[in-house]
């Protein structure tokens, strides 16, 4: 087949910029495809974070129209994916995009400028595709932050010659996060306001920015099948269940792979020189004892289960914290990293006073620690409300850390219930959300660390054999590119 020339413009991607998934898939997807043959490439803010001078800095600026705020010269750098030849642009525009954080300020408010933001980024991406003679078969945009741009694809660059060949499609990774702003923002997007209605862009008598991506792209995916379905009703759609609807017939789920340069246990950096396979679980128990060292808990042999996440109520972790009392009156340890809303700093703070023996909690976002939790556990705990894919739990299968999950969205379709029969399945799930089912649930996968030693340890070893490889995801991706072109009518040869 030849190639395709596909353009990423996305928020986050790793390792530059990154605060979920979304910046794994960007970071990782790319590579994959270019593997397959593709000229795939990404396109970013360039954040205060990202260090410049190991960059490439264009020699002219680039003219992005921004309707009525009038054209914004952006400067461009251009790098490369680690491990990869994938060029990385990064939009710099240091009055938006100089800033520590990536969407929220300190006390965790968006932005207020962050629909001008993101409408900067979205056409920029068009914009550079002029500036690098860059002709795309497939605009790849991520979430409502560059929605924006499968709507420029469809009118201002309608009969823009060089994008004559190209279908557009948009991966939603979350869809509770919406980009819906005042709608004197179709004057920035400039894109028409015969385009403010029901059936494109408007929502609530705003600017929803997901909306018009949802429809506007040639194809949309879910990241991953049950989530795609479930985007589709009342519970999961957040209020576009009906717009998802109109477009249930161009709507795929893929599930996300793992990047297994930066996850696999038997060659991670961060817990050298104890890497391990399914043949040499010892070394997991090193990192174990090392763990609950570095988290100040005792040293001792009860299952320590682990929890790295960002705390939100979305990840669940409300009822986690209705739940830690109970969880704690069993012979367990539990730790937990992560960052998010400020009453969960302060509540489990509070919670690691009352039991310093059993519960560690680290606040905050520290790449290495997570690597060495995943390792370091026993059992790895996931109770989202929703979850669009998740990544923690594959990465915890392939490290032979069995998830306890609430069967939703990715966790459903990655995670195979335990079967005390067959001494089969890949963790332990259950449905329904709430305290009282959690307790039982984490309580079933402790009585089976502490009684059922072998079938465990059976697990342990088959997870750890999982393909989560990307060239599967990245395979069916790219079948979804060649179903867009023919679905836009842009035959590709
Ligand atoms: P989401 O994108 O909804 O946050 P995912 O499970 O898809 O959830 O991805 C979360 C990613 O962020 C994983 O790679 C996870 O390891 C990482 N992560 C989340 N919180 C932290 C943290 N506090 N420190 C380090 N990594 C974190």
């Amino acid at each position: 087949m030849s190639k395709l020339n596909i353009l990423f413009v996305a928020s986050e991607c790793h390792p530059f910029a990154k605060t979920g998934g979304l910046a794994d898939v960007v970071g990782a997807l790319p590579k994959y495809l270019r593997k397959l043959g593709h000229d795939a490439r990404v396109v970013m803010p360039r954040y205060y974070g990202v260090d410049r001078s190991k960059l490439k800095k264009f020699p002219a600026p680039l003219g992005v129209p921004m309707g009525v705020i009038g054209e914004m010269w952006c400067g461009i750098y251009e790098g490369v994916l680690p491990e990869s030849e994938v060029p990385v642009y990064f939009v710099d525009y240091e009055l938006f995009f100089g800033r520590e954080s990536l969407y929220n300020d300190a006390s965790g408010i968006g932005f207020m400028d962050n629909d001008n933001r993101f409408v900067l980024l979205s056409r920029a991406a068009m914009q550079l595709c002029k500036a690098l003679d860059f002709r795309p078969h497939i605009l790849h945009t991520h979430d409502w932050h560059t929605s924006a741009a499968n709507l420029f694809l469809t009118t201002i660059y309608a009969n823009d010659e060089r994008f004559a060949r190209c279908a557009s499609v948009l991966t939603i990774h979350n869809m509770q996060y919406q980009g819906a702003f005042y709608n004197g923002l179709m004057n920035v997007l400039d894109v028409g306001w015969e385009h403010f209605n029901f059936r494109e862009v408007e929502m609530d008598d705003k600017v929803n920015l997901l909306k018009a991506g949802i429809t506007h792209a040639t194809m949309i995916s879910a990241v991953s099948p049950k989530y795609a379905r479930e985007i589709l009703t009342k519970e999961f759609g957040y209020g576009l269940e009906a717009t998802m609807r109109t477009r249930e017939g161009d709507l795929w789920g893929v599930l996300n792979g793992v990047d297994t340069d930066e996850w696999n246990p038997r060659t991670d950096r961060f817990i050298a020189p104890n890497n391990y396979d399914e043949n040499s679980l010892e070394n997991k128990l090193k990192i174990k004892r090392a763990l609950q060292r570095e988290m100040g808990l005792p040293q001792r042999d009860a299952p320590l289960i682990a929890i790295v996440s960002r705390l939100v109520k979305q990840k669940g972790i409300d009822t986690i914290a209705e739940a830690i009392h109970d969880l704690l009156k069993m012979d367990i340890q539990i730790v937990m990293l992560g960052s998010g809303e400020i009453w969960t700093h302060f509540y489990f703070g509070d919670i690691m006073k009352l039991y310093p023996k059993q519960f560690a909690c680290r606040i905050g976002f520290d790449a290495a620690l997570s690597h060495r939790i995943e390792a370091g556990c026993d059992l790895f705990l996931m109770p989202s409300r929703f979850e669009p894919c998740g990544l923690n739990q594959m990465y915890s299968q392939l490290y032979g850390s069995p998830p306890i999950v609430h069967g939703v969205g990715g966790l459903e379709d990655s995670v195979q219930n335990y079967d005390e029969r067959t001494g089969e399945g890949t963790g332990f799930k259950f449905y329904g959300l709430n305290a009282k089912n959690l307790v039982n649930t984490v309580g079933w996968a402790v009585h089976t660390w502490y009684n059922e030693k072998e079938r465990f340890r059976a697990m342990q070893k088959r997870i750890m054999r999982l393909d989560y490889g990307w060239e599967r995801s990245a395979k069916t991706y790219e079948a979804l590119y060649l179903e867009a072109l023919k679905r836009a009518n842009k035959p590709f040869s």
